[in-house]
């Protein structure tokens, strides 16, 4: 190791490598209560020095872990799969190589996070929205397409909308992906989930800024109306009525991304019954059982057709309620007003205007620390925080849809937690559930009960045919690939494009 890392500051420099003992414990911090080491970090900052770093890391046969900004919280953090590899940490490669105005799109390098890309369309003043996660404003884009992350509006399949990716693969050559159509077969679908590369450019596309654009909140009162709930979301999205992606959020997951563990419940599981009063205590927005989001865009006619859709298909269902520019800042100018400080408690009301906004503005790529800011359910400091997102995927179908939130709701049931989810209607004929498993990772109980609910949980779903659609580096080694012949083909490719096995051994792929 000493050696290698001679090497590795002989070509990045001395400020290119990072071996301080204390420094990288801090950087392995992480929310799923687990414990990594890691040999070294290294700060590459261009397409030759990752090249450098990987032929070097071949040379001595080390295990190499790639991240664009390591901001994978509830997934693993910076966390490799494995004990002792050496962190590659592609923050410096942050150039956003070329924004095209004429065709809408961006390349851009593994550093380059959301608050980069919006800041300079916004500093540009181009005529583009970006797609958004709730990660916040230091995530990257690059990151979070490789692990098959996804946003807000139509561009919000991550991984649907990949092309032309530059790759530096486990020999230190580069591979262009290219962009389609194009002559063929396009394998830039193969470096999402797998490990067969370092990702170091990528194409993003970019969202014409509409001629009018509302977001809209549906209030569904009752947990049985589920069912028609997700029929019509999966219909509206199949007609492409509803473009944008559906987040249908529980009460309970309300809860806890806007408020703290409720005095009185003297740390008992707080039911989704109970969330619903908390969360509708004093609030002006009021939310149901389940709650949905989406946004609808194109010209004011467009916008207006599909806003009459939308409320006539979920009249027997829920409320749904819209929103505008004009709208949001009316409200929120009228509640500024001092005198509302003197007269009523505006706190809540304040609040609600407050997530509204943050829900509005994500539609139109806006990123923002709100979510990230607002874990601290069961502790007081985000330093004490764990958290595990288990994600299965599931046919768009109210009957899956049933059975999954049986089988999980069972599993939770037997333990301390809250079982706070969103559904989101990743494509018209899938929802991926996102349960957040949230508790206090200094306590060993607590870390114990929750890595074991993410593991009976994983596997009653699987007795079931319901896999997950992204691991955690948790569950990394127990993957299993539900289609015929595709772990081992992935292996394959795997010997083919990484003959050494020095890139992220054990990522999604063993
Ligand atoms: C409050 C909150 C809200 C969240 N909201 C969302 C959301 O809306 N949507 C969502 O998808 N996720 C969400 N997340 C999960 C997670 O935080 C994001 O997915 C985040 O974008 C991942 O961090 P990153 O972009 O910095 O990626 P990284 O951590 O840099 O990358 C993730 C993984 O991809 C691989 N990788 C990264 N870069 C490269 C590369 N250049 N080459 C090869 N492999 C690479 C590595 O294995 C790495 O561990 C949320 C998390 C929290 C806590």
């Amino acid at each position: 190791m000493a050696e290698m890392i001679g090497d590795v500051v002989a070509a990045l420099g001395p400020d290119g490598v990072d071996s301080n003992s204390l420094r990288l414990r801090e950087e392995m911090t992480n929310t799923l209560g687990l414990q990594r080491d890691v040999a070294a970090i290294f700060y590459p900052s261009s397409l030759t020095e990752v090249q450098d770093v990987v032929r070097i890391a071949a040379h001595y046969q080390v295990a190499l872990y790639p991240v664009s900004r390591g901001m994978n919280i509830g997934y693993g953090d910076k966390m490799p799969v494995g004990q002792g590899q050496v962190l590659v940490n592609l923050e410096r490669m942050k150039a956003i190589r070329e924004v095209n105005e004429e065709l809408g799109y961006a390349v851009i390098e593994p550093g380059v996070t959301q608050e980069h890309l919006f800041q300079y369309l916004h500093d540009h003043n181009l005529p583009f929205w970006m797609d958004a996660t709730g990660a916040g404003v230091e995530a990257s884009i690059i990151g979070n397409t490789l692990e098959g992350g996804f946003g807000h509006t139509r561009l919000g399949n991550h991984r649907a909308e990949i092309s032309g990716l530059e790759v530096v693969l486990g020999t230190g050559e580069i591979l262009e992906t290219g962009d389609f159509p194009a002559i063929g077969p396009d394998l830039s679908g193969i470096f999402v989930q797998s490990n067969f590369g370092i990702v170091t450019a990528m194409k993003v596309k970019l969202l014409p800024v509409p001629e009018h654009y509302e977001s809209f909140v549906v209030k569904v009162d009752k947990d049985e109306l589920l069912e028609p709930l997700v029929a019509q979301m999966s219909k509206l999205r199949a007609e492409n009525v509803l473009t944008s992606l559906v987040h249908i959020a529980n009460a309970t997951r309300s809860l806890v991304t806007t408020q703290t563990f409720p005095q009185g419940y003297n740390k008992d599981r707080v039911s989704c019954e109970q969330a619903l009063e908390l969360m509708n205590r004093g609030a002006l927005l009021k939310v149901g059982f389940w709650t949905a989001i989406g946004c609808l865009s194109g010209s004011r006619r467009v916008v207006a057709a599909h806003r009459h859709r939308l409320k006539r298909s979920l009249s027997k269902i829920g409320t749904v309620k819209f929103f505008t520019d004009k709208k949001i800042s009316r409200v929120e100018n009228f509640l500024s007003l001092p005198v509302f400080d003197k007269v009523m408690p505006v706190a809540r009301l304040r609040e609600s205007i407050e997530s509204l906004k943050y829900i509005h503005e994500i539609g139109k790529g806006i990123p923002s620390n709100k979510a990230l800011n607002n874990i601290t359910w069961r502790v007081k400091d985000r330093k004490d925080l764990g958290l595990i997102w288990l994600s299965p995927v599931v046919p768009a179908s109210p009957e899956k849809v049933r059975l999954m939130m049986d089988i999980v709701a069972g599993e939770f049931g037997a333990t301390n937690f809250e079982m706070p989810v969103t559904l989101t209607s990743v494509t018209h004929d899938k929802m991926v559930a996102i349960f957040s498993i949230i508790f206090d990772k200094n306590k060993d109980e607590d870390v114990a009960q929750a890595h074991n609910l993410y593991f009976s949980t994983t596997a009653k779903l699987k007795q079931s045919g319901i896999h997950m659609y992204r691991s955690s580096i948790l569950a990394m080694k127990d993957i299993d690939y539900p289609h015929l012949g595709k772990k081992a083909v992935l292996r394959q490719i795997k010997g083919i494009l990484d003959p050494q096995g020095i890139l992220a051994p054990g990522r999604y792929i063993s």
